[in-house]
């Protein structure tokens, strides 16, 4: 598979480093509604994996929950999101928390986003936090001030190497653009709290260190879990774009620093998704969740369709057009595998149809693989859809024909995860059964009827499918 890596600059082979591929995703904060946006990065780094199952790769994949330390300046400076919506909402920090962890993860599950292998929250992983700290401080990288314990990133060589700046350009370009509001006594501009120290009065997300009560500064969080579940070295980290100047470099400096070693070889960056060309923000009132678009009519699979319909790499605009017409693109891909897989009359394959199913699903898969190429890929799927329909105005398709295509379109979907096996009557097979079909079909001609008669049992006994000779040849169908 070949993937740009936001630390080269270009797209390269992704090799695995074991026979596991390690994934770490930034996972949301959860003091609000996760936003559509949001759920953008989720659905590709989602895909991502999905196609790296496909290509036939073990995953194991980790996410965070921040739910602590994330302020709302973004930088070092301002109140942490949590407590900030805690007070608006009379809760505790916690309750907030919880409750829109779970919503995010309800969210995830309606757009049938796999549940990574780990999900973290930062609070639960404290002692890791300070054992990390612990490291940093011993190796000479941190320093005191009144608001808490800081990273001097001139310490670090290759800070900047992320965005494709050396240290003292980025921290020009920081100064210049007023990008980041700089805490009192900070030695750079670029330096960040590993922790931060609480007022005396605080009583919820505070926890002892040797350094001073208080809690973690939001970066530390994804090096310390990334560390803890995937090792000090690991394959592929995602997140959005705009994770890429400060969030991701800060991660990359803790981690490297502590450890020597690299920290990760890929670096996968999703764009954002704007509003009528707008960035979303809530000043702007154009903060659209799952739950807005359903209020329109859009499904949660007609917003994926729609994410999916864009490249991840190019900025993306919701319009209401757009997703209408994603939505309905998705409808006519539901009723094309509802009628095919209701057609069906006996007979024989028709090899020619056989050859251009097989040459479109080829091409989405290389499509996929080549740098997750989605909206090439689906081209290939309406091509597939477009063959069968041509064929099926001019003749009818036979059970075989049907599997074919539903069992290519099932395929497709293990990646696109939108449902396609719900809308099919009959359930597609698993290829290792469709070739076993054929197999006993080859037998049978051959006049082997003992290997076709335990074929024919294999069929039953692993899979579950009854094959019955016809008078056109052989039928499958599943046993109830
Ligand atoms: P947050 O909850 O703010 O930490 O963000 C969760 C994820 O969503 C991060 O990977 C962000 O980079 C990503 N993200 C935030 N806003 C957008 C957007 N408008 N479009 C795409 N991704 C976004
Ligand atoms: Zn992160």
């Amino acid at each position: 598979m070949k993937l740009y890596n936001t630390l080269t600059r270009k797209k390269m082979e992704f090799k695995p480093i074991s026979s596991e591929v390690r994934i770490y995703s930034c996972g949301p904060t959860v003091y609000g509604n996760a936003h559509v946006g949001n759920l953008r990065a989720y659905i590709v780094s989602d895909t991502l994996k999905r196609v790296l199952q496909h290509l036939s790769y073990k995953v194991r994949h980790v996410m965070n929950v921040t739910d602590v330390g994330h302020l709302v300046g973004d930088g070092s400076l301002g109140e942490d999101k949590l407590k900030q919506a805690a007070r608006s909402e009379h809760k505790s920090a916690k309750q907030v928390a919880e409750e829109y962890e779970r919503l995010f993860l309800i969210d995830m599950k309606k757009l049938n986003i796999e549940r990574p292998s780990v999900i973290a929250r930062a609070t639960a992983h404290i002692p890791q936090i300070l054992v990390l700290i612990d490291k940093l401080d011993a190796l000479g990288y941190l320093y005191k001030l009144n608001t808490g314990i800081y990273f001097d990133t001139s310490k670090f060589k290759g800070y900047g190497e992320l965005a494709g700046m050396s240290f003292e350009q980025l921290n020009d370009s920081l100064i210049a653009g007023a990008r980041v509001e700089r805490p009192s006594g900070t030695r750079n501009i670029t330096d960040f709290a590993v922790w931060r120290f609480s007022p005396k009065e605080e009583k919820e997300m505070v926890w002892e260190s040797r350094y001073g009560r208080g809690f973690p500064g939001w970066h530390i969080e994804c090096s310390a879990i990334s560390m803890e579940y995937l090792g000090n070295h690991f394959d592929i980290h995602t997140g959005g774009v705009d994770h890429i100047m400060i969030h991701h470099q800060n991660e990359i400096a803790q981690s490297e620093s502590a450890t020597g070693e690299k920290f990760v070889n890929f670096w996968v960056h999703n764009e954002f998704l704007k509003v009528n060309g707008r960035k979303m923000s809530k000043s702007l009132h154009n903060i659209y969740t799952l739950e807005d678009l359903g209020k329109s009519g859009i499904s949660p699979e007609g917003y994926k369709y729609f994410v999916l319909s864009g490249h991840y790499r190019s900025i993306m605009n919701l319009t209401t057009e757009s997703l209408q017409n994603a939505e309905k693109t998705l409808n006519g891909i539901y009723n094309f595998i509802e009628r095919v897989s209701a057609a069906g009359t006996e007979g024989r394959i028709d090899k020619a149809l056989e050859k251009e199913v097989n040459t479109a699903r080829d091409r989405f898969f290389s499509w996929m693989e080549n740098d997750m190429n989605t909206p090439e890929a689906l081209s290939s799927m309406h091509a597939l859809i477009s063959a069968v329909n041509r064929r099926a105005s001019s003749s009818r398709l036979s059970d075989k024909d049907s599997a074919l295509i539903i069992n290519a379109m099932v395929e497709m979907d293990s990646v696109l995860g939108l449902s396609f096996e719900k809308h099919a009557a009959i359930k597609s097979i698993a290829p290792a059964a469709m070739k076993l079909i054929n197999e006993r079909e080859d037998a049978r001609a051959q006049k082997d009827f003992k290997k076709a008669d335990r074929l024919r049992n294999e069929l039953a006994e692993s899979f579950g499918i009854i094959v019955e000779d016809g008078k056109d040849g052989p039928v499958w169908r599943r046993a109830t």
